[in-house]
């Protein structure tokens, strides 16, 4: 962890990670890398530098080929890892690619890999590991039947805290207790290190969709696994072998976006913990999923606010709010600076088996809303006319 990672805190961090040698350069804002070779002149060092590259190493020094190392996402990496109170960060050119990266790079010491998952998780996470499309063989259970499920070729747990869509939270501490020595990623989307980190919880693996609330403002796909320091290594070395790096841009975007993490989260939280109660109170609506609102919840105390991410389940065709809303847009991704709608069942878990979609409460009925920073008046009053 940097100099600042020990002496500030969290917001002062979001802010200034990364970013530490700016005034050494000269310069305020971090610098954009957009070469895609590099001089490379003595070539006897330079075939140990990029060997040292394909092993997940960062040797000091000219990056070689931008599909080695890229300064510009470096710096994403480093504050994102210090936000995450990790050893190291790894980019990719979005949430998926990172999540397969994970599946490889955890799959890799067992041979036949096996992953252990609780459901609900992402739509395309659901998608990769029910296709056992890289190799893994799945078993899907509820939190407490872990312990039970894992077998000699297990090589990861994967879980969602909150859930994509359900909002469904997970006592990561007991979670990490069953995991014994096998790995524990979490999915950290929804709650973003600004309500929770999971490595401070037991996890050893995050992951995130950049291109969600860490981008914060719509412009920009990523993602990004924030973990131990040889695990990197092994994540680093599927990066180069697969290609799936992410743009310089987008690490510049990723590292501004950063900036204002904190401020946008708490802000959205607000706004969407203000509408879930309203919400609640409302008899056109049946349920509410928020973070917070139900004081037992497992997990209790793991996140320091509820997130920008509400779900509830209309009485009438929760379809029909979609097609009304005038300021909301009806859109899937989340985590924007302005307020998104959609229907699970239709879009971002369209993919996933009915069944398995109705028994983890994904239903016909329900609807997914990521509260943007608009005023809370404004997104209500919509809110109220499309219902
Ligand atoms: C969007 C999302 C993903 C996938 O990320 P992409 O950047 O779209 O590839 C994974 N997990 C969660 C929770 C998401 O919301």
């Amino acid at each position: 962890m940097s100099e600042t990672g020990r002496t500030h805190s969290f917001v002062t961090r979001a802010i200034h990670a990364g970013r530490e040698d700016l005034s050494e350069l000269g310069v305020h804002v971090a610098p954009i890398d957009l070469s895609t070779t590099y001089p490379a002149v003595d070539s006897t060092t330079e075939a140990d530098r990029i060997e040292e590259f394909a092993n997940g190493g960062q040797p000091d020094g000219s990056p070689i080929y931008a599909r080695l190392h890229n300064p510009t996402v470096a710096r994403f990496e480093t504050a994102l890892a210090e936000l995450e109170s990790a050893e190291a960060a790894v980019a990719f050119a979005s949430g998926m690619a990172a999540i397969s990266a994970c599946l490889l790079a955890g799959g890799a010491p067992v041979g036949k890999p096996h992953v252990v998952a609780v459901r609900p998780v992402y739509g395309g996470t659901d998608l990769l590991l029910n296709s056992g499309l890289l190799g893994t063989d799945i078993t899907w259970v509820n939190a407490d039947k872990i312990a039970e499920a894992i077998t000699p070729q297990t090589g990861l747990v994967v879980v969602e805290t909150p859930a994509n869509p359900t909002l469904t939270e997970l006592d990561l501490r007991a979670i990490a207790d069953e995991c014994g020595d096998v790995p524990l990623m979490v999915d950290n989307t929804v709650a973003t290190p600004v309500l929770q980190r999971p490595l401070e919880h037991g996890a050893s693996i995050v992951v995130h969709s950049a291109t969600k609330s860490l981008g914060g403002y719509g412009d920009v796909v990523g993602g990004v696994v924030a973990c131990s320091e040889s695990f990197a290594r092994s994540l680093r070395s599927i990066r180069i072998a697969t290609g799936g790096i992410l743009h310089p841009l987008a690490g510049y975007l990723l590292l501004r976006g950063l900036a204002t993490l904190p401020i946008r989260v708490k802000h959205a939280s607000e706004n969407a913990l203000e509408l879930a109660r309203r919400l609640q109170q409302d008899e056109r609506v049946a349920r509410v999923y928020y973070p917070g609102l139900d004081d037992d919840r497992p997990g209790a105390g793991q996140m320091s606010g509820g997130g920008s991410l509400l779900s509830f389940e209309t009485v009438d065709d929760a379809k029909d709010v979609v097609l009304g809303v005038k300021l909301i847009t009806p859109a899937v991704s989340l985590g924007s600076v302005d307020s998104l709608i959609q229907h699970p069942a239709s879009l971002t878990h369209h993919v996933v088996n009915p069944d398995d979609r109705n028994a983890c409460g994904i239903s016909e009925k329900l609807l997914r809303l990521s509260v943007g920073l608009e005023d809370v008046e404004d997104l209500w009053a919509d809110l109220d006319q499309a219902l």
